[in-house]
């Protein structure tokens, strides 16, 4: 592939899928496109769709032959910074945007994506917010987002697809076109939570009880209330729907464990309205770095030694297959 005047991004489209979808249509694989641009550095083994630094910045924009803010606007480095004020992109977790785990190419976690979307593409791409950890459903198709292969349970990984794979629509383990999965209507709650946490970011602000907060302070206060001891899933439930909670950071959940969080979220907001509750005044104190007196009461001052709970060895041994990309 020659360097000279190439497509950019689509519209709201992430920088890696931007890569790999232009090699792939040109008849090349990715890695042989990275490694064009950045001879010495490794692209997929980082997550380079939260940042990139100037200087690969600059290598890509003079390839594609775009301004440097085009090649920025396919990472997610602005919508950290709307979100958090200043961010540190080394951070190993940036709170609200999904993490993937990343282990040298492979991803511990798949690229989440609407099936839909995927299939009204003329090519198919993935976008910023699907990487957004309170987007769990798509708004236009009304159906959850996945992140792993029908067929074969194999995570998605987009960035490993090759030239023969044809496209971005492709399971790189098995060939299964995530095109054809069968589609789930999102969770009405948790939507409504996704639709008011965007309505927050774009303002700018968002309402706590009576008063206006900034929307990275909503933001900090609705992550502190994600967290399992407040923000409860009902776990029979969620098994039911074919769920395991095993309590991964919010952004390392996929996105049917974050909808079953969502629709508690979505509860707790609705009574922000009146008193605050518990957890929602929790939530608030902790934001502010005090902490408060209910909660150290009811720290036990004795360790008790009892049975591990089957509940409890069920989680640590999903926990360890989700380590070792077993589901
Ligand atoms: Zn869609
Ligand atoms: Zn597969």
């Amino acid at each position: 592939m020659s360097s000279g005047q190439k497509p950019g991004p689509l519209d709201r489209e992430l920088l890696t899928s931007w890569l790999a979808r232009v090699a792939i249509h040109d008849g090349c694989d990715p890695l042989v496109l990275t490694s064009a641009i950045w001879p010495k550095w490794r692209v997929w083994t980082v997550d380079a769709d939260r940042s990139l630094a100037d200087e690969h910045v600059r290598r890509v924009a003079s390839w594609f032959g775009l301004p440097p803010e085009k090649v920025t606007s396919a990472t997610l480095m602005g919508i950290g910074q709307r979100l958090h004020g200043s961010l540190k992109p080394n951070l190993p977790l940036w709170p609200w945007i999904v993490s993937l785990g990343n282990r040298n190419r492979l991803r511990r976690a798949g690229m989440p994506f609407c099936p839909e979307c995927l299939a009204s593409d003329t090519q198919p791409y993935y976008r910023l917010d699907w990487r957004l950890a309170w987007i769990v459903g798509c708004e236009l198709h009304g159906a959850r987002l996945v992140d792993r292969c029908e067929r074969c349970g194999a995570v998605a990984e987009p960035h490993r697809s090759v030239a023969a794979t044809g496209d971005l629509a492709h399971c790189v383990a098995c060939g299964f076109d995530l095109r054809c999965t069968q589609r789930s209507p999102v969770d009405i709650q948790a939507l409504g939570f996704q639709l008011l946490a965007t309505r927050v970011f774009n303002s700018g602000a968002g309402d706590w009880g009576n008063a206006s907060i900034s929307a990275s302070e909503w933001f900090r206060r609705m992550r502190s209330l994600a967290i399992k001891d407040l923000c409860k899933v009902d776990k029979r439930g969620a098994a039911a729907l074919g769920n395991r909670q095993i309590g991964l950071w919010f952004e390392l959940q996929g996105p049917i464990e974050r909808e079953a969080r969502m629709r508690v979220l979505s509860r707790l907001v609705s009574e922000v309205d009146g008193p605050p509750p518990r957890a929602v005044g929790y939530a608030a104190v902790r934001c502010q770095g005090k902490r408060p007196r209910a909660a150290t009461k009811s720290v036990p001052k004795k360790i008790k030694m009892v049975p591990i709970a089957k509940a409890r060895v069920q989680e640590d041994w999903a926990r360890w297959l989700r380590r070792n990309r077993l589901w």
